[in-house]
């Protein structure tokens, strides 16, 4: 009897639905490739300010760590402290999965967690049509942007951001890893005042803005169309402001829950295989029930 032992390291995470995901979809994967685990204990550990978090990985490999989920703010130093790293990791340079063997591993699911759930929900979902936007330019923006714009092209790239810093860093990135589509920078401001975009508008809103923690809508006074598809990473809750203001246009909506299922999926089967899956692990069948039990739960 082995449990396969995992974490969530992060910083305010006492409320995450990490260790009830990872449950799930233990149940799901482990008896299908037969990886000598019986159960997982998967803990999380918070990391505040007074956390050295190069030690906190440390501490997680003595104690017989196998995999840790990496989150807010860690995403780059994951990236930073481990041996090896690879897929879009490797590109975007920041990671939000690390697996402990002989080496440090440090990979990133959330780009491709995105696009499986998005795909689910979406299947005919092409983004040749929209003109993308990103309200955010942090770490999850980044592996977001990646997935979406190395698949597809745009027909427009927009970058909206606090810190306009931040989002010429990320234009930049695009640029040079997906390069075709018009890439500009806008603060919040100019997105509402200057953005001229009618409709066709994929917009991704990668802030913290509109989670239960953190309640508005950086979009307030935006005018959605019927012809638009809002994205909001949040999960909690379901409905964001933001998506509640789509969702009355007529827009397509989606919020965070199935990347969150979908980000795990990989990461777990990585951390009992040793392979991440091109696909997701997860049937439709077995997707749907964990995300009718987490709704549930969140409602
Ligand atoms: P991050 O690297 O810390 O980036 C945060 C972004 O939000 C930055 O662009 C930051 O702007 C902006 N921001 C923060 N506070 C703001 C404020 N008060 N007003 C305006 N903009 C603000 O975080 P991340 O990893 O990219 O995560 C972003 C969001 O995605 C989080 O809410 C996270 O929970 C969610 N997420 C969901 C999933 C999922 O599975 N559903 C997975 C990963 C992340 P500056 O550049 O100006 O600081």
């Amino acid at each position: 009897m082995s449990a396969l032992k995992a974490a969530l390291i992060g910083k305010n995470i006492s409320q995450s639905l990490s260790p009830r995901v990872h449950e799930e979809i233990f149940s799901i994967i482990a008896p299908r490739v037969s990886s000598g685990f019986t159960s997982i204990d998967y803990a999380l550990t918070d990391c505040d300010e007074r956390c050295d978090f190069a030690d906190a990985l440390k501490k997680a490999r003595t104690n017989g760590v196998t995999g840790l989920n990496v989150t807010i703010p860690y995403k780059a130093d994951a990236y930073a402290l481990t041996e090896e790293h690879f897929g879009m990791a490797a590109a975007i340079e920041s990671a939000n999965t690390i697996s402990f063997a002989e080496k440090s591993v440090a990979f990133s699911t959330d780009g491709e967690g995105l696009l499986n759930a998005l795909l689910r929900e979406y299947p005919e979902f092409n983004l040749e049509k929209y003109h993308l936007v990103s309200i955010g330019a942090g770490d999850t923006a980044r592996a977001v942007l990646y997935s979406l714009c190395t698949r597809w092209m745009p027909k427009t790239l927009t970058i909206v951001n606090r810190t306009i810093e931040h989002a010429e860093d990320l234009a930049n990135f695009c640029v040079a890893q997906a390069p075709g589509p018009t890439v500009q920078v806008m603060t919040l401001d100019e997105f509402i005042t200057k953005y001229t975009e009618p409709r066709y508008r994929m917009i991704i809103q990668a802030t913290p803005i509109g989670n239960s923690s953190n309640p508005g809508n950086l979009l307030e006074d935006f005018a959605w169309s019927d012809l638009d598809f809002a994205l909001d990473l949040t999960y909690r809750p379901l409905e964001t402001e933001l998506l509640a203001a789509a969702k009355e246009a007529g827009a397509k909506t989606m919020n965070g829950l199935g990347m969150l299922i979908e980000q795990a999926a990989l990461a777990q089967h990585y951390w009992l295989t040793g392979v991440l899956p091109e696909r997701s692990p997860l049937s439709e069948e077995e997707y749907q029930r964990i995300k009718l039990r987490l709704t549930n739960e969140l409602s």
